[in-house]
């Protein structure tokens, strides 16, 4: 049977509606770690998720048996008909435009054509370009993936679309009198030519380890911060990006519920999460078929949306804006963000110092922290900083961290720079989502800045 006519029988045996997201996937990781490769892994491997709605109830089974789709799906209904029985809640999916479409990002050098022999040399380049004598570690990783994705539901909706991404990170390590850490990655939607930018970041990485070295300790207590773009791009994405997943607000889990239309940033404030620009966190179409579009959160500090999928817009009473994901066939689409951005100001840097009267600190990329999308709250660690005195770079800094309230935060923001830099990452929400964030350098009057153990 094919998967229209898999389909077809389920919705025959009651589903109010079903689809199939069969996924067919190329990838090669390989790590490098103190110039020994620790991980060279490469293949292929298919499967597919059925997902059928039935009453209020859902079931979504995956499989990597295709010719096993027919009894998925079966499993699938059950589930669903059994979980519809103890749902009390009413739940539906928002309508979205039916399209019939198939699209291929495309790779300028194909990935797949260059062999792990020939990858492990590149990492092995990039090794050698990062041995300095203030390095005692290195610690190199690079992925690509091509999925072939074909989505088909019970509505009509028939996607069938070809995704290549690659990313690479360079990780360093050195001792002074404490252990530091130097970190940067690049990546993007396309093919082996996104390495050409990899290259770049070594001199990055190396500089900033070495004025860890010899950084200081920062002062603590509240004061201006200047984000550069990579740590305010994160900003973006942890603190507030979060925060507008329409899950968590029609769960009752976001500082944003109830928001929309209110203030919530200074007017200078616009952050947009969009798919459809070019970034590692690019797709056309989302994993329930829904044509992708540039999702505005923020306008000019006042909410203007929120990331949904079919779901939760129906809860919300919103319209589906291409938010579902799911990391593989094995695991059913939720709410995710893409690229997002804080968009660029129109400030200089230097204007941005001139506002700094008495300390402030300059800090610069991101080493992780932690968030609260319900409680507004944010606290995050910056791989490089500098303190700034009226005005003024005065020393490097080390192990600086921030923290404070996202809606405060944001609407402390008093300039931003008129240059949009992007970085990438991975996004953790159970499952992992190749994302890409970014932003000008970012002033904020003021935040609680302290050390970290
Ligand atoms: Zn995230």
């Amino acid at each position: 049977m094919s998967f229209k006519e898999i389909i077809d029988k389920v919705v025959a045996d009651g589903a109010a509606y079903c689809d199939i997201r069969k996924e067919h996937w190329n990838k090669t990781s390989l790590t490098l770690k103190d110039g020994v490769p620790e991980m060279v892994a490469q293949g292929e491997e298919e499967g597919a998720m059925v997902r059928v709605f039935y009453g209020n109830g859902w079931g979504c089974v995956g499989t990597n048996d295709l010719d096993d789709i027919q009894e998925t799906a079966n499993r699938a209904l059950t589930m669903a008909k059994k979980s519809a029985r103890y749902k009390e809640s009413e739940t539906d999916l928002a309508d979205i435009e039916i399209n019939q479409d198939k699209i291929k990002i495309p790779m300028k050098e194909d990935f797949r054509d260059i062999s792990a022999e020939e990858k492990l040399s590149f990492l092995k380049e990039l090794e050698y370009n990062l041995s300095k004598n203030f390095v005692k570690s290195t610690d190199i990783r690079y992925r690509d993936s091509l999925v072939e994705k074909e989505i088909i539901t019970s509505e009509g909706t028939h996607i069938q679309m070809e995704i290549p991404r690659l990313v690479a990170y360079l990780i360093v390590t050195g001792k002074s009198d404490t252990i530091q850490r130097a970190s940067e990655g690049t990546g993007g939607t396309g093919g082996y030519e996104i390495t050409e930018k990899t290259l770049d970041k070594t001199n990055v990485v190396l500089d900033r380890l070495e004025t860890l070295l010899e950084a200081s300790t920062p002062p603590s207590g509240k004061m201006p911060l200047i984000m550069d773009p990579h740590l305010a791009g994160v900003f973006s994405h942890e603190a507030f990006g979060h925060a507008a997943e329409g899950d968590l607000v029609a769960s009752d889990n976001s500082c944003l519920k109830g928001k929309l239309g209110e203030k919530v940033a200074s007017d200078i404030v616009t952050i947009k999460d969009d798919p459809t620009m070019e970034g590692y966190g690019s797709f056309p179409y989302d994993d329930e078929g829904t044509k992708t579009r540039n999702r505005v959160l923020v306008k000019e500090g006042t909410l203007n949306d929120f990331i949904l999928d079919r779901e939760n817009a129906w809860k919300l009473d919103l319209e589906p804006n291409g938010g579902a994901r799911a990391e593989d066939f094995r695991v059913k689409p939720l709410v995710r963000m893409s690229n997002t951005i804080m968009e660029p100001g129109d400030m200089k840097f230097e204007e941005l110092l001139e506002e700094i009267k008495g300390r402030g600190v300059y800090a610069k990329a991101s080493s992780g922290g932690q968030v609260s999308p319900a409680q507004g709250t944010f606290q995050f660690n910056a791989q490089e900083s500098y303190l700034i005195e009226d005005g003024e770079i005065v020393k490097p800094l080390r192990d600086v961290s921030f923290n404070g309230f996202t809606l405060d935060t944001l609407q402390n923001i008093t300039g931003i720079t008129d240059k949009l830099e992007t970085g990438i990452g991975h996004c953790g929400k159970g499952q992992t989502a190749p994302v890409s964030d970014g932003a000008g350098h970012v002033l904020v009057s003021e935040v609680m800045v302290g050390g970290r153990e």
